[in-house]
């Protein structure tokens, strides 16, 4: 991609920085069948270039590949991780309390998912919709869960339309969606549309500091538009008449911001204070990701002499997690089946399928403890405390696991 002709997302700027390439990788969702790993043409691959708009401030890639090439079949279950389940139940129960939610009020969620999130509240009375654009994933949520679901993309139109029809909410929930959305504007303009004049929009998305500060080069991928900074998403939402009302950082994901976002209300302390903090030398200015490339690379040369070190000591090595930052890093390091024996993960959807690219064959976890190798490379380190206590069978029969993010440790 030529930088001078590619347009922010956001606020349409050409020429962004270049922050780091982490060149051709496949796309990292799109795992493989067995007859797909016959066939060379059923991978392709696309460049993956990072940059930063000296605009407003918002971190990006700069490939879109067209959505009907990556979501041919989606197959990430929020309720496959207890993390995430927790998570949901908590924020839920908060609002209800907070915004005395009760069976007149509406609870809509941006990309539902299997219903993770909208469970807890239809367990408390509170209507709830959520729009979810795939079937297979939404079909979970309506079959399993009794979730009110709309599978299509939101945007603008499907806000206007719920709106004809009555259906404005109090609250709005967009978590880890914003990211992954190519016309960040349609969306946006839609949660203004959607959202009742003292309504609240909750958006959780991976913060931007700790990707630069924690190394987190593997949250690249091409499903993975935008990497938000405080400051980028303010500029978004007040170009659609909404205010960042408050905002809290958690540990979800490496590391996220949470804001509260509303028509009405003013922003919080903590806001201004964030704000601040961004645009003196923070990630809202490109100081922080002068030496990001350079920072990965020793990342990358570290883990590579790990295991090769590992490899040529007669260790047997595997990895845990089928997850898209998974693909990414095993691609960028270019380990596949010549280290890698097998990668394990819960999702009995990814079971039997094989990592894009490097092609290493995807197992039950049980199959850690079955053969025991001697090293797993915990691809998804950030649900390691919950994968940790869920092997403490494996580690207790001496099996160990290297996390590689955001420092390379074995434990
Ligand atoms: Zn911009």
């Amino acid at each position: 991609m030529n930088m001078a002709e590619f347009a922010c997302r956001s606020c349409g700027k050409t020429g962004p920085a270049l922050v780091l390439s982490l060149g051709l990788s496949p796309l990292a969702n799109s795992l493989l069948t067995k007859e797909e790993l016959a066939d060379p043409k059923a991978e392709e691959k696309f460049p993956l270039d990072l940059a930063f708009c000296e605009g407003c401030s918002l971190l990006q890639i700069t490939e879109t590949v067209p959505p009907e090439k990556m979501f041919r079949e989606y197959l990430y279950f929020s309720s496959f991780s207890d993390t995430m389940v927790k998570h949901a139940e908590t924020i839920a129960t908060r609002l209800v309390s907070e915004r005395a939610l009760g069976k007149d009020s509406l609870v809509l969620e941006i990309a539902s998912n299997d219903g993770y999130l909208l469970q807890h509240y239809a367990k408390q009375g509170v209507p709830v919709l959520g729009v979810e654009p795939a079937r297979n994933v939404a079909k979970v949520a309506v079959e399993e869960r009794g979730i009110r679901t709309i599978t299509e993309f939101f945007g603008r139109e499907l806000a206007e339309t719920l709106v004809k029809d009555g259906q404005r909410a109090d609250v709005i929930h967009a978590n880890n969606v914003l990211a992954h959305v190519p016309d960040l504007n349609g969306v946006v303009a839609g949660i203004a549309i959607a959202l009742k004049d003292d309504g609240v929009a909750v958006i959780e998305a991976p913060y931007a500091k700790e990707l630069v500060d924690h190394r987190e080069f593997d949250t690249i991928y091409h499903e993975h538009l935008c990497y938000f900074s405080l400051t980028a998403l303010s500029h978004l939402m007040e170009r659609h008449g909404l205010v960042v009302s408050d905002v809290e950082r958690l540990p979800i994901h490496g590391g996220s911001l949470r804001i509260f976002v509303s028509k009405t209300k003013k922003r919080s302390a903590a806001v201004t204070k964030l704000l601040a903090e961004e645009a003196g030398g923070g990630v809202a200015t490109l100081g922080p990701f002068a030496d990001f490339a350079k920072r990965v690379e020793a990342l990358k040369t570290e883990l590579v002499e790990m295991l090769g070190d590992l490899k040529e000591k007669g260790a047997r090595v595997a990895a845990y997690g089928a997850a898209a930052k998974g693909a990414t890093l095993l691609n960028f390091l270019g380990i596949g089946k010549n280290t890698i024996d097998f990668v394990v993960d819960r999702s009995t959807h990814k079971q039997g399928r094989f990592m894009p690219g490097v092609h290493v064959p995807i197992l039950a976890p049980s199959e850690l403890l079955t053969r025991q190798p001697d090293v797993c490379l915990l691809l998804t380190w950030n649900f390691k405390d919950e994968i940790l206590e869920q092997q403490s069978e494996y580690r207790a029969k001496g099996g160990k696991f290297i996390v590689p993010i955001p420092e390379v440790k074995l434990l």
